[in-house]
């Protein structure tokens, strides 16, 4: 097989999460609290993007998803900080030789307006990430009034993200 020179071994992940608002709940973005009459409901922090960032991490490890990790019928993960999820993903991967080259995002969000809460929340997830803020990018979109984001029924997010094999790592 031809070996490109600057080939690298390098991985892309994807995750999704969606989780139900109601009103009186407290709104996780990335790590970020939102300023929101409705929140998400979940057995953890509910957080959409950080679990959609778990799950981008562990697709690109080959490493399953969240609910094989942390899965919701196990008390230990009751209110538990989703934060923590990324850094179990982050660590794994790095035991294995891996570390995140950069993250994409989007957040689906009927109201409130994410957008000015961006910078802290590229801030939260390249502190998790243990990146430089400049390798992360988080959008977000509403709904346009149709279907459950845009209803204001739910919050969903979305994440990709590329990584990259340690010079010094032996090959996967
Ligand atoms: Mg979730």
């Amino acid at each position: 097989m031809l070996e490109l020179p600057w080939e690298r071994d390098m991985r892309v992940g994807i995750g999704h999460d969606t989780h139900r608002l109601e009103p009186g709940l407290p709104l996780l973005v990335g790590g970020v609290e939102i300023d929101s009459d409705r929140g998400a409901v979940g057995h953890s922090d509910a957080d959409a993007l950080l679990h959609a960032v778990t799950d981008a991490l562990l697709g690109g490890g080959g490493l399953g998803d969240i609910g094989r990790w942390f899965p919701d019928t196990d008390p230990q993960w009751a209110g538990a900080a989703s934060g923590q999820f990324v850094t179990a993903a982050r660590d794994e991967l790095a035991r294995l030789g891996w570390h995140v080259v950069n993250l994409d995002g989007i957040v689906f969000v009927e109201a409130p307006r994410i957008a000015p809460y961006e910078p802290q929340i590229r801030a939260s997830l390249a502190e998790l990430l243990g990146v430089d803020a400049g390798r992360i990018n988080v959008k977000a979109k509403t709904g346009e009034g149709v279907g459950p984001v845009g209803r204001g029924e739910v919050i969903a997010a979305q994440a990709v993200v590329l990584l990259a094999r340690n010079e010094q790592a032996e090959p996967a």
